[in-house]
């Protein structure tokens, strides 16, 4: 089933507590997802940067196998997003310092004509007017879901509640869910968020794993329990990129909803999302996801597993 993400490919300035900073690093949320989901299955990438892009972070882009950037628009007299955060002492917590949306806040990114055949969508965070942009160009997708957060949701909440009566589930953290919701409670608002249009709703609660809701059902699972913390940057994102691939491998043959019916499925998913995340964040930017095996991979997915198995 093939894979398609939009979002924010963008340029990065990060600071935490204990590992320095990082002044010009590759990110953005597409960028994070697409490393991550290409480790499982291929993926087709749709977003805009300005003229100001390195060709070496184009370059790097492209040297994962798995991720086709036919859609990697180089607009000419535009910038390149760009976000900078810094961590709190914890890892867990963090501050946006600047958001500058340069791009984001043109026109959507054009689909490649041959990327419209696309099935499993992700709509990375971005602005939910480019979100539905990219939906609208899609000919008959099967599995929709999207990301969003507080940015977003304080900015744009008319696009956001419009976009959600299109998605088949959403992808959001914790303080997002109280955000959109008004509700306190992580559960009672990720139910809530049921009934704006996702049929389930996973979120993410960094350290403490994550959360989901599937129509009438519910459940958890734990983050991998990590020794090395050195940027959490794209965790979430990564997270996502590796729920997402497993989701899009498990309904190969079929309509990709139904791997949704069978909750065992959804919950391995979700577990492949976890160890992806628990990859990133032990390097800055993309360089652990450039250097993972799929040695390493299987390995700590058993271990994962095993873990969770009560
Ligand atoms: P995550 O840590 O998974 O939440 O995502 C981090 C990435 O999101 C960074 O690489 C940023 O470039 C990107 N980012 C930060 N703010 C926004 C925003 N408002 N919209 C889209 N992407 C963003």
């Amino acid at each position: 089933m093939p894979l398609i993400v939009t979002g924010t490919v963008g340029i990065d300035s990060i600071t935490t507590p204990s590992h320095g900073r990082q002044d010009h690093v590759l990110g953005g949320s597409c960028s994070y997802f697409a490393a991550s989901a290409q480790h499982l299955a291929p993926v087709r990438v749709v977003a805009a940067v300005g003229e100001d892009f390195p060709v070496e972070f184009h370059q790097r882009l492209r040297s994962f196998p798995g991720v086709d950037v036919r859609g990697l628009e180089l607009r000419k007299g535009s910038k390149t997003f760009r976000w900078g955060g810094r961590y709190m002492q914890n890892m867990d917590q963090r501050e946006s310092l600047f958001t500058e949306l340069n791009v984001l806040s043109e026109r959507p990114p054009a689909v490649p004509a041959e990327f419209r055949d696309s099935k499993v969508v992700f709509l990375a965070n971005t602005h939910p007017s480019v979100q539905s942009g990219m939906l609208d160009q899609i000919e008959s997708p099967t599995l929709v879901v999207a990301d969003t957060m507080d940015f977003w949701i304080a900015s744009a909440r008319a696009e956001l509640d419009a976009l959600l009566r299109r998605l088949d589930g959403l992808v959001l953290n914790y303080d997002e869910a109280q955000q959109l919701t008004g509700l306190a409670n992580t559960v009672a608002a990720a139910r809530r968020i049921t009934q704006m249009g996702p049929s389930f709703v996973v979120v993410k609660k960094g350290e403490h794993g994550c959360l989901f809701v599937h129509k009438d059902r519910i459940g958890a699972l734990p983050a991998y329990p990590s020794e090395v913390v050195v940027d959490p940057t794209g965790a979430g994102d990564s997270f996502a990129g590796g729920m997402m691939a497993a989701l899009a491998r498990a309904s190969n043959n079929g309509h990709a909803a139904e791997a949704l019916r069978d909750f065992g499925a959804f919950k391995r998913a979700l577990a492949v999302g976890t160890v992806m995340a628990s990859f990133t964040i032990e390097r800055f930017g993309l360089d652990r996801l450039a250097s993972l095996q799929q040695a390493e991979l299987s390995a700590r997915l058993g271990q994962f597993l095993d873990m969770v198995r009560a």
